[in-house]
């Protein structure tokens, strides 16, 4: 299969090319519902695997420090463009080599070494870059967090508001990791108002529901939208900094020369085609399947007595608290592995486990609606997460074996996106 699909690569060196043949394999039989993940078309691969990425553009469209752009600032002004269209904003630079550069950039743009910045705790469900204390963002700067409620698992917007007062932080991010309903971007623009900070909406998860108008946009509330565009956008693993004319060139010059030097310009290109996947009508279908199938699926999961953070979800992602079934979120996420279910542990709020071996696995439909599943296969996924997590618990690898097989079936009949047939 990969010597015809990378006939070059396998010839040149094989034991690459089979590492490649062999992913391509556990991504097609296995039910991957890590909801940060997905399955990028066989355009978006195509445009990120070409000879763009022999060029040195450092510098943007127009105003390079090398010769030879003719072609590069088409490519880099197409992404602008699109992504203007799609997400509603003055201004895109499309240059973060990853999410996290990105917030990187933010900081740079508007704060200084040891100034107060805001953002939710991570195991509240932010991100590392929002100031927590293992970041270089919690340790150049002064991390402040604010987080959920214990009785409703939701984002206490008095608590946010009274803390944002007390701190008044340069920067306020919103947005998170493990975040399974609703930001209100508007309520977090009055406090960030209040507070005098300026507003970064991290959407790295839900910019594909975003696009696709199945989550409430920020375009009109925040100063600043920060997203990858590799999980629900369906792009390359890169990232975006959308912003209002006024702040346009505080961005510019944080990404470039602030922190980066030459943008990944095959990156480039495999974004602005996800761009332009992402204005099509079947997109805007997509982004609602990815909500329609994760609440079904949080419904059949509390069907079948599971606990879920905030008692179930707005948007693709799904945080099951394991602390009543006894069983820890490592053993559960391992288990699963064996049974052809890839999701990853993670903290649930106020977790009295450790980080590394936390009460929860987080899980997500961005790759199985990708992959065409709909809500009536949702019982079906919620009854092999309730097997695998007594099987778990058990250590009866006989059952993982047979849920295996049985996803394997399934997914055979859903080829993916961008894969040889499954
Ligand atoms: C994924 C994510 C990031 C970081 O993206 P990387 O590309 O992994 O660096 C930043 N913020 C949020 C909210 C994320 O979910």
């Amino acid at each position: 299969m990969s010597a015809s699909r990378h006939p070059a690569l396998s010839a040149t060196d094989p034991e690459l090319a089979a590492c490649v043949a062999a992913e391509e394999v556990l991504q097609a039989q296995t039910l991957r519902l890590i909801p940060s993940e997905n399955y990028v078309s066989a355009a978006v691969l195509e445009a990120s695997g070409t000879v763009l990425q022999n060029k040195y553009s450092e510098g943007y469209p127009g105003r390079r420090y090398y010769e030879g752009q003719q072609n590069i600032d088409r490519v880099e002004a197409l992404a602008i463009e699109r992504a203007k269209g799609l997400f509603g904003v003055d201004h895109a630079n499309v240059q973060p080599y990853s999410g996290s550069p990105a917030n990187l950039a933010v900081y740079l743009a508007f704060a200084k070494p040891g100034d107060t910045v805001m953002g939710m705790a991570l195991p509240m469900g932010g991100h590392l870059t929002h100031g927590w204390g293992v970041s270089a963002t919690g340790t150049w700067f002064r991390g402040v967090q604010y987080g959920v409620r214990a009785d409703t698992g939701l984002i206490d917007y008095d608590a946010v508001r009274e803390l944002a007062l007390a701190e008044r932080p340069k920067v306020i991010f919103c947005g998170g990791t493990a975040l399974p309903r609703t930001i209100d971007f508007a309520a977090f623009a009055e406090i960030a108002r209040e507070a005098g900070s300026v507003l970064v909406a991290d959407v790295a998860h839900i910019a594909g529901l975003i696009a696709g108008g199945a989550h409430p946009s920020p375009a009109d509330h925040v100063d600043v939208i920060s997203t990858t565009t590799h999980k629900t956008l369906r792009g390359p693993r890169g990232a975006m900094l959308m912003c209002r004319e006024e702040h346009a060139r505080a961005i510019d010059k944080a990404v470039f020369p602030g922190l980066q030097g030459g943008p990944h310009n095959q990156t480039t290109a495999g974004i602005a085609v996800a761009l332009h996947e992402a204005a099509q009508p079947a997109f805007v279908r997509y982004a609602h399947a990815v909500v329609a199938n994760a609440k079904a699926l949080a419904a059949a999961l509390l069907e079948r007595g599971f606990d879920l953070v905030s008692g179930g979800t707005d948007n693709h992602l799904i945080l099951i608290d394991l602390t009543r079934k006894e069983v820890p979120g490592k053993v559960v996420a391992k288990a699963m592995d064996r049974a052809g279910i890839v999701v990853n542990y993670n903290t649930v709020p106020f977790d009295p486990r450790k980080p590394f071996d936390p009460s929860g696995v987080r899980i997500g439909t961005p790759s199985l609606t990708s992959r065409g599943l709909s809500t009536e296969h949702m019982p079906v996924v919620a009854d092999w997460i309730a097997r695998a997590v007594d099987a778990a618990a058990k250590g009866d690898e006989q059952a993982l074996a047979v849920i295996r097989a049985e996803v394997q079936d399934l997914m055979a009949a859903f080829p993916a996106p961008g894969l040889p047939l499954s």
